[in-house]
């Protein structure tokens, strides 16, 4: 990867923390212990931009990630999650006005939030993701929604693809170059330039100030900021509406508008990011010998601890905390990753239900949003573990 930040090309990078040899893919899951263990791995050096904020992996080599493979990062069999979604759409259709419109998503996964916007908007929208089947059109809902979907990456040459409402949710942390990336959308919509605008991405400063270090993941190479986002779609002559802190300070939601007058906005303070940045590689070690030493139990066998939740969290915990030992499943409430196994530290993914046999005394929960949601579970199924948020 370049030397210079992506976002807006400043030279000088502080490289502030470092996890060596981690999985490079931990989305894919592997059929057998072996094929986990031996899946590639690759250095994460995160580096600090003191001109826009923004931070990126200046190890990362796009040429290790291959995801041909069943890659799996729905988040929506949390309910939590599913209210998240819900909420956003209700926002999208009557605070922004997004009704009877033309819907564009880039990267739309399985579409359930298209859908949804298109029904309940009644908005024609296409969706674009290499994971997805061609769809035409077909209605949804009472509205007058109707949506298409189309398998493979949007691109510039698609200017006779409608949208004037642009999507883009998770996406941007993967993109090597999200300034291209971003240039290709305007170009692609040369025959009608204005356009609005929703983007979300990861939160870098809920990882540095809340010590989401769970997130950080090879497959991202970016890490945004609330200024470094902003700084983005202002440099490329967006007027940005909003950028806030959402679901639980975990996600950045961005509102903007090209085409329309620029806002004139506030000099960026990076004062509290640049002392978190600087705080954040010793806040790291402590919190990793807390947590080594809260698993010795587990290592010396007296107590049987599970991780809850085999997304990106709980697979980087494990690969960090564990080294493989120690802790031997991970529970996932997705059946389709019920019997794979975690990639780089082996563990099993099993069901909730495995629980009620197997009598953990620890579960880990790694995200906060859901604790009260996995130990109102547990209670269900006459469980009493020690249930702590990682
Ligand atoms: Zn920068």
């Amino acid at each position: 990867m370049s030397d210079s930040c992506p976002v807006c090309e400043a030279e000088f990078l502080e490289n502030f923390f470092s996890i060596k040899q981690v999985p490079v893919i931990i989305n894919i899951l592997s059929n057998t212990r072996e094929e986990a263990l031996g899946r590639p791995r690759g250095d994460i050096d995160l580096g600090f931009c003191g001109n826009c904020g923004h931070i990126y992996n200046t190890s990362f080599d796009l040429s290790l990630l291959d995801y041909s493979g069943e890659y799996d990062n729905a988040l929506h069999f949390s309910s939590t999650f599913r209210d998240f979604a819900s909420q956003l759409v209700d926002t999208i259709v009557n605070v922004r006005h997004w009704k009877g419109s033309n819907l564009l998503e880039v990267g739309c996964g399985k579409a359930s939030f298209l859908q949804a916007l298109c029904k309940r908007g009644g908005n024609s929208g296409i969706g674009y993701d290499p994971s997805i089947e061609d769809q035409d059109w077909t209605p949804v809902g009472p509205a007058g929604g109707k949506i298409k979907l189309v398998r493979g990456y949007f691109g510039k040459e698609d200017v006779s693809v409608p949208g004037d409402k642009i999507i883009c949710q998770h996406v941007l942390e993967h993109i090597e170059a999200p300034a291209d990336f971003l240039q290709d959308i305007i170009a692609s919509r040369k025959n009608s330039l204005a356009h609005s605008a929703y983007f979300e991405v990861p939160n870098v400063l809920y990882s540095l100030r809340d010590f989401g270090v769970w997130d950080i993941i090879y497959e991202h190479c970016s890490y945004f900021s609330p200024t470094s986002l902003a700084f983005l779609f202002n440099r490329f002559g967006y007027a940005v509406d909003s950028c806030e802190e959402v679901y639980g300070n975990q996600f950045l939601s961005l509102h903007a508008e090209f085409g329309a007058e620029k806002r004139h906005l506030e000099a960026s303070d990076l004062g509290e990011l640049t002392k978190l940045v600087s705080d954040f590689s010793q806040t790291f070690k402590e919190k990793s010998r807390d947590w080594r030493t809260s698993l010795e139990p587990a290592l010396s066998g007296e107590k049987k601890v599970v991780v809850w939740g085999a997304g990106s969290k709980g697979i980087t915990f494990l690969n960090m905390m564990t080294d493989g030992k120690g802790i031997d499943y991970i529970i996932d409430q997705n059946p389709a990753k019920i019997g794979k196994f975690v990639a780089g530290s082996g563990q099993e993914i099993q069901t909730p239900e495995f629980l009620v046999e197997y009598r953990p005394d620890m579960v880990i929960v790694m995200n906060p949003l859901y604790k009260d949601e996995i130990a109102h579970k547990l209670a269900g199924m006459g469980l009493t573990p020690e249930v702590v948020v990682a």
